[in-house]
């Protein structure tokens, strides 16, 4: 079968791979429709990602159809179409108790840690399938279920509710994953970038409004819009020491802030800012079991995964696929390589 190996820094080649052979009970065999890019799998790509190096076949956002199942599976059939969740926990820490395995210490994600689904055949655990719902009838979609479970994830952690105002920085895929899942529930969103074409996209979908992040007026024009008391959640999808600061002295007292970032680097946040507004500050990680959640909003109409997609290419152009990634031309969102 035919693989996608990102082969050297900014390389990718086609291989000939082996197809996966179920060996377990609880397997299941897929055959990959779509996997859609990811900055994680940009990283990879660009010879910067901190672990992972080529040659590697990565890709955590995906879907096909069953081709196959293990002798111990009971709510899987070949033929039905399926979204993966990526994350996987170790199963017997208090976290992955809990359902979080997102937050198992020694948690790993398919297509980061371990091998990853472009490919064409791709071997799964049952329990990391969910079924899409007959309403989607383009499956390639699928697999931006993910992306979308990391804006539900958010909202979630957020507790972001009806009627309430969020502020989000960053109106690339992720920001815009937790606009849309903040709408489902109710709110609406203010959404900052750097990139015109990023906020163009976001009011189109619905923004309440958007700002340049370099707006000297940012402050104002977003607490005028808040009763000039801040939003109730104000949310990093970028992942900038600045970027969380602004979020703790932009957030309405007793309000929340959600971190999506991965930055390690030190801020100047104090423990005062957060005590006098008796904030809650949330980290919010992959997801945590999700993508029923996404599926729902996507069957009862109210979410459309295409908004998460701007550019398809197929398998021989996967190296078009990740340069547009890089590149990042206006009016990208999010490349797929449909298989
Ligand atoms: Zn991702
Ligand atoms: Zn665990």
């Amino acid at each position: 079968m035919k693989a996608i190996e990102i082969s050297g820094t900014r390389e990718i080649s086609i291989i000939d791979k082996a197809e996966p052979a179920i060996s377990a009970p609880d397997e299941v065999l897929v055959k990959v429709k779509a996997v859609s890019i990811c900055g994680t799998d940009v990283h990879t790509f660009q010879g910067e990602h901190p672990f992972v190096k080529p040659p590697v076949v990565v890709g955590h956002e995906c879907c096909g159809e069953i081709v196959e199942c293990g002798s111990g599976v009971t709510g899987f059939a070949p033929a039905d179409r399926v979204a993966i969740d990526p994350v996987l926990g170790c199963g017997s820490c208090r976290a992955c108790r809990s359902g979080r395995a997102n937050a198992c210490a020694n948690v790993s994600c398919r297509g980061v840690h371990v091998e990853g689904a472009m490919q064409e055949y791709f071997k799964i655990r049952e329990c990391d399938l969910h079924k899409l719902p007959d309403t989607v009838d383009d499956l390639a979609l699928g697999a931006v279920v993910e992306p979308m479970a990391i804006g539900a994830q958010a909202c979630w952690r957020g507790s972001v509710a009806k009627d309430q105002i969020v502020l989000v920085f960053g109106a690339g895929p992720i920001g815009i994953a937790v606009m849309l899942n903040a709408h489902c529930l109710g709110a609406r969103c203010i959404l900052v970038d750097m990139k015109e074409d990023r906020l163009q996209r976001a009011v189109e979908l619905g923004a309440l409004a958007t700002f340049t992040a370099t707006d000297p007026d940012l402050k104002d024009k977003i607490l005028s819009l808040t009763d000039g008391e801040g939003p109730h959640v104000t949310c990093d999808a970028v992942g900038h020491p600045a970027i969380f600061e602004q979020c703790i002295d932009l957030v309405a007292p007793t309000g929340t802030v959600v971190l999506l970032g991965m930055d390690g680097s030190p801020n100047e946040v104090t423990e005062l800012q957060i005590f006098r507004k008796e904030m809650t500050v949330v980290g919010s990680r992959m997801n945590s079991n999700m993508f029923p959640t996404i599926l729902d909003r996507v069957a009862s109409g109210q979410m459309k995964l295409e908004h998460m997609v701007s550019h398809r290419f197929a398998v021989d152009q996967a190296t078009e696929a990740f340069k547009m990634a890089v590149e990042q031309p206006a009016g990208f969102l999010k490349a797929m390589i449909v298989f």
